[in-house]
């Protein structure tokens, strides 16, 4: 008779204990889940423009990796969502892709109002910093405007000199075919990459340094760019998608 009780008391701490253990690796799968960097961050990937700068492709290499990190990603390829303003006020980050095109002026105030009080924004070449060439105020929250690219596709390298910033940190300078981005830049801009032009193509701007990868603030908004990234396959670089994929991460606020 003991035996049996005994026997059985085995049985229910048995199934107790396997019980818990389920209980506890499922439950350690969930926290997981939480755990990851995007979790409970918004993100808006906007793209559309001029199709050279391949901005649905620049979506595929960027929107999985975002979503993979556990960012809630909304894609859309209007501007009209600049003017949902509870939505926006809702994100962390606005990704941009849109060479040149036309914003109209609620949809304009509707993004800058976002990124002045706190959304934060982050993009490359074209899609930001040769956006909507009619607004000035557009390009005093980017830190800059794309104005010529001298030489078409060319060698170029780039020169890290900032090596302790977070976005930059680890990096040797690199080379580059594709644009090298000739650019109307805001002095405030705390610049972490430059390139030196040679007189190859423009004689008067040989020697000139000019930066290509700055983060700077909007109001409390904070503001990546990287004139990297003329078409999806620049992203092959490691470092010219490490870098954007840092200067993401530096704006939605995962890394400081
Ligand atoms: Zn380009």
């Amino acid at each position: 008779m003991n035996q049996k009780i005994n026997f059985k008391i085995f049985i229910f701490t048995l199934t107790i204990v396997f019980s818990a253990s389920i209980f506890l690796s499922f439950s350690n799968s969930s926290f997981a889940q939480e755990e990851k960097i995007g979790s409970g961050k918004k993100v808006l990937f906007v793209w559309g423009g001029w199709s050279g700068h391949e901005p649905e492709q620049c979506k595929d290499i960027f929107v999985p990796w975002l979503k993979e990190l556990g960012f809630e990603v909304r894609v859309d390829s209007t501007l009209n969502v600049y003017t949902e303003k509870e939505y926006m006020q809702s994100l962390n980050l606005v990704i941009q892709v849109f060479t040149m095109g036309k914003i109209t002026g609620e949809q304009e105030k509707g993004l800058l109002n976002a990124i002045k009080s706190g959304v934060n924004i982050a993009g490359w070449h074209g899609g930001l910093g040769d956006a909507f060439r009619m607004n000035t105020n557009y390009q005093f929250m980017v830190g800059g405007q794309w104005v010529a690219h001298p030489g078409g596709i060319i060698d170029y390298e780039v020169n890290i000199i900032n090596h302790d910033d977070p976005i930059t940190k680890g990096f040797s300078d690199f080379k580059m075919h594709s644009e090298q981005y000739y650019m109307h830049v805001d002095p405030i801009n705390e610049v972490l990459a430059t390139t030196t032009f040679n007189g190859d193509h423009a004689n008067w701007i040989n020697g000139a340094v000019m930066p290509v990868v700055w983060k700077k603030m909007y109001g409390k908004g904070r503001v990546f760019y990287s004139s990297l990234g003329h078409v999806a396959k620049d992203f092959d670089v490691p470092q010219a998608l490490e870098i954007t994929k840092r200067g993401i991460l530096w704006a939605v606020g995962v890394i400081k």
